[in-house]
């Protein structure tokens, strides 16, 4: 395969929803699987958009990098792209649901306890893999604590993905914030199993996987 003229669509880190001017939902992720997922698509001469959550990583060496706070904003960004792309990595780990209102001011505490309502989110990939066209490839993250194979194979499915990297959590060293992970790729029929290796490893492992199945 050769990645020179070829257009990928990256998103990484986390989505922050904010509850007022101070304070926000998120979650842990660290953008470095996908960012190390970017910059390798990079170096195989790929044209990359990285469309990027707030994250604490040295921005990689990309065509175009898209900043976005909220899932909102990482969809807009997305659904900009996502027509012109040979290639879409929905890495970020999108925050399910946000705050229904957000206060124009920090809220004071007052009483014990507190509510805050939510909102579902968009569902980034949902959205955008339905409306696929022929030649695209789409491929999705899933991270699961329970039923890890029939969850991420469901999922697959349900956003017309056309594969899905399973992030395992019970490994050592593998997940949120380490340097190092341990993936599975699911395909419709085909399930391959990679060692716990660097993040920087395994993007290499995923293009070289993309390339050979082409
Ligand atoms: O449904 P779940 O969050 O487990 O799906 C994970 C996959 O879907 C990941 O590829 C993630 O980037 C993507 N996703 C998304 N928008 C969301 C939630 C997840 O693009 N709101």
């Amino acid at each position: 395969m050769i990645w020179a003229g070829k257009k990928v669509l990256i998103t990484a880190g986390p989505t922050q929803e904010a509850i007022d001017p101070v304070r926000y939902i998120s979650n842990h992720s660290s953008g470095k699987m996908g960012y190390s997922i970017a910059a390798a698509f990079a170096d195989a001469g790929a044209e990359v958009i990285l469309v990027s959550g707030p994250t604490h990583l040295e921005k990689p060496v990309v065509n175009d990098f898209i900043q976005v706070t909220s899932a909102q904003e990482m969809y807009e960004a997305c659904a900009n792209h996502f027509h012109h792309a040979d290639y879409v990595i929905f890495c970020a780990a999108v925050a399910d649901y946000r705050p229904k209102d957000v206060a124009d001011e920090k809220i004071k505490k007052s009483d014990s306890t507190m509510s805050i309502e939510l909102v579902k989110n968009i569902d980034i990939a949902g959205t955008l893999g339905p409306q696929k066209a022929k030649d695209q490839v789409l491929v999705g993250f899933a991270l699961e604590t329970e039923n890890e194979l029939k969850n991420a194979q469901s999922k697959l499915q349900r956003k017309n993905l056309d594969l899905i990297i399973l992030n395992s959590l019970r490994a050592d060293g593998a997940g949120f914030g380490h340097d190092t992970n341990k993936i599975t790729i699911i395909e419709s029929n085909k399930i391959t199993e990679f060692e716990l290796k660097t993040k920087k490893e395994l993007a290499l492992d995923i293009i070289s996987y993309l390339s050979n199945r082409s």
